[in-house]
């Protein structure tokens, strides 16, 4: 890492972006938090609890007032808008044939945590210990544990409750559909372990999500955390204020510059939190000076650190699903009818309760691909539901198929493909160019073949072969490794999991942060997010990210330095 320290940074325009200044007279804040997504909504509450503190959390979106944000099922109608969603494509490729993969990501108070599918995963042990190895000193999985047992309220199918946390975590298995219990049967035949439950202390095997949900809700972290700390007096929220970068003096961040209504303003703040997600928080910091130094002197920007690592390390869940028509009814029977969604909307209307309430990944788990691993390299899907198809070729959940049938999916719980997330103009809102390299190495191909086998296994276990009435596309069923492959490279795409783009590490030569979020060689700031895993963990990512912003606001108000 070579460091540029500048004395001050002329609040001049940035590259094509000509937008009228206005220094407004600000107060300073004591935190800026920049993004209001599942990080950013829990920092807000959390920094500002003390009631002294002043907090300025800034969101690029709107407020989370759409009702299909609040109602689980609504997931299908988030996904290709526009006024909820970035809507991204990664860059084109070669190992899956050139294709271009979609990338949504949430553009609204709630981040990508409102419009996902609600699963809560953990993740697995040693995913953590992986962590404290990768040198983010203390978040091993005894301490993350900790953290996760204190933010918790679990709810059992019964409505009673565990823990005190204002993170509302649902057990709907007493709630899913029936066709569920087919691969339950399946995992039993195949004496695969089944777990009761996936965020306990034998998260390994088969099991049932549970969901953000409250009351029949989707529990985003904005609604667990940001909307609850609004009432305080210290808290201000910025809606639909997008920040072009952070403003330096020498190497110490000491406020921001933000767009909003067509204009720009600088506020100061103590110390400044990126928690823009894995994809814009890499962009913030390379615009602001923080970042490859070739890459940033080719876009004209003064260079304060150069930190290759920035934007890098991407990791991110590559999945591949295989449609079946059922022999009996599944979920597309209750939702595709007119009739079924009104008798679904009046259950759930009445009751909070139904198919409108659940995610439609309702079972799956963590499972080795061959006893002799030492830990699940797999992690499956059963959703009882299949989806039509867009003239994209990607899937859609807007329409359930008019017919019964499910999906089983495998992906790599830890793939080793390292991929980057990059600006390609100093133009805000220029998309950033993203890299995934997936299926780029011998053990991602290696991997994606077993999850092949492993689906394979299961769909000829005699209760889940029973219920194939036909194949709705490609049948891992006879196909030869190099079929899986090729399936792969054709068909897989993201889960919606990418995180390390700013990853904690030891040292500037292989991270972008320290082990208590702050980013190497500048003081006052911060990236808190999904961006700063040491490395993916085995499941979803929501949990994970929710929890590191809880230890990461732990870390801050134990201490006053902010000196990386
Ligand atoms: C479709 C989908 C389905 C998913 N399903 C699941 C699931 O079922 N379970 C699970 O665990 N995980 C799931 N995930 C992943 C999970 O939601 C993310 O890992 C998690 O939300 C990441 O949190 P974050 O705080 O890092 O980023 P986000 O929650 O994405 O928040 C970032 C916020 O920053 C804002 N922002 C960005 N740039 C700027 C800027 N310049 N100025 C101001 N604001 C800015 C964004 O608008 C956004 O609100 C899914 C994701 C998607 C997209």
């Amino acid at each position: 890492m070579a460091r540029h320290p500048v004395t001050s940074f002329a609040l001049g325009t940035v590259g094509r972006d000509q937008a009228p200044m206005t220094e407004r007279a600000v107060k300073k804040y004591d935190y800026i938090i920049i993004g209001a997504g599942s990080a950013g909504s829990v920092l807000a509450d959390r920094l500002s609890a003390d009631g002294r503190s002043q907090v300025l959390i800034v969101e690029s979106g709107g407020m989370d007032r759409s009702p299909y944000i609040h109602l689980p099922v609504g997931y299908g109608r988030l996904f290709y808008d526009t006024r909820w969603n970035y809507c991204l494509n990664a860059e084109p490729q070669e190992a899956l044939n050139g294709r271009v993969d979609y990338w949504p990501r949430g553009h609204v108070v709630g981040g990508s945590g409102s419009i996902n599918a609600m699963v809560y995963c953990r993740g697995l042990p040693h995913d953590f210990e992986d962590w404290e190895a990768a040198g983010a000193k203390g978040w091993n999985w005894q301490s993350v544990r900790a953290t996760y047992d204190r933010i918790e309220t679990r709810v059992a199918p019964d409505g009673s409750k565990s823990g005190s946390g204002a993170l509302y975590v649902s057990d709907v298995s007493a709630r899913i559909h029936p066709l569920n219990r087919h691969y339950f049967k399946g995992l039993q035949e195949l004496q695969l372990p089944i777990t009761a439950n996936m965020n306990g202390d034998q998260p390994e095997g088969g099991g049932i999500y549970q969901i953000n949900t409250r009351n029949g809700r989707r529990w985003s972290s904005a609604r667990a955390h940001l909307h609850p700390a609004l009432k305080r007096a210290n808290v201000t929220l910025r809606t639909r204020s997008r920040v072009a970068r952070v403003l330096f003096e020498g190497t110490r961040a000491m406020g921001i510059e933000l767009r909003h209504r067509g204009g720009r303003e600088v506020v100061h703040g103590r110390e400044i939190i990126l928690s823009a997600g894995a994809v814009h928080s890499p962009g913030l910091l390379q615009r602001s000076g923080i970042g490859p130094g070739a890459l940033l002197q080719s876009l004209g920007i003064p260079v304060i650190v150069a930190n290759d690592n920035v934007g890098g390390n991407l990791q991110d869940h590559q999945a591949v699903s295989y449609y079946y028509r059922a022999t009996e009814r599944s979920l597309n029977n209750d939702l595709a009818p007119l009739w079924g969604k009104v008798k679904a909307a009046l259950h759930y209307a009445l009751t909070r309760k139904g198919p409108l309430s659940l995610s439609v990944n309702q079972s799956g788990g963590f499972l080795r691909s061959s006893p002799d691993l030492p830990y699940a390299d797999q992690q499956i899907y059963f959703n009882p539901v299949t989806y039509t198809v867009t003239g994209y070729g990607k899937r859609t959940v807007i329409n359930p198929d008019p017919f019964p049938g499910f999906i089983l999916c495998a992906q790599t719980a830890r793939p080793s493909a390292r991929g980057r997330i990059d600006i390609r103009a100093t133009d805000i809102d220029a998309a950033p160019a993203i890299m995934p390299n997936s299926l780029s190495t011998e053990k991602d191909r290696a991997a994606a073949i077993a999850g092949g086998r492993l689906v394979e296994r299961l769909i000829s276990a005699p209760a889940l072969a029973r219920l194939v009435e036909a194949p709705m596309g490609p049948d891992v069923r006879g196909m030869s490794d190099e079929d899986i492959l090729a399936d792969c490279r054709a068909r897989s795409g993201t889960v919606y999991h990418p995180v390390s783009t700013c990853r904690m590490g030891a040292s500037a030569e292989t991270a972008v942060l320290d082990s208590e979020c702050r980013v190497f060689g500048t003081t006052g700031l911060r990236v808190i997010d999904a961006s700063s895993f040491p490395n993916i963990t085995s499941g979803n990512t929501n949990a994970p990210t929710m929890m590191l912003a809880h230890r990461a606001a732990d870390l801050i108000l134990a201490q006053g330095s902010t000196r990386a």
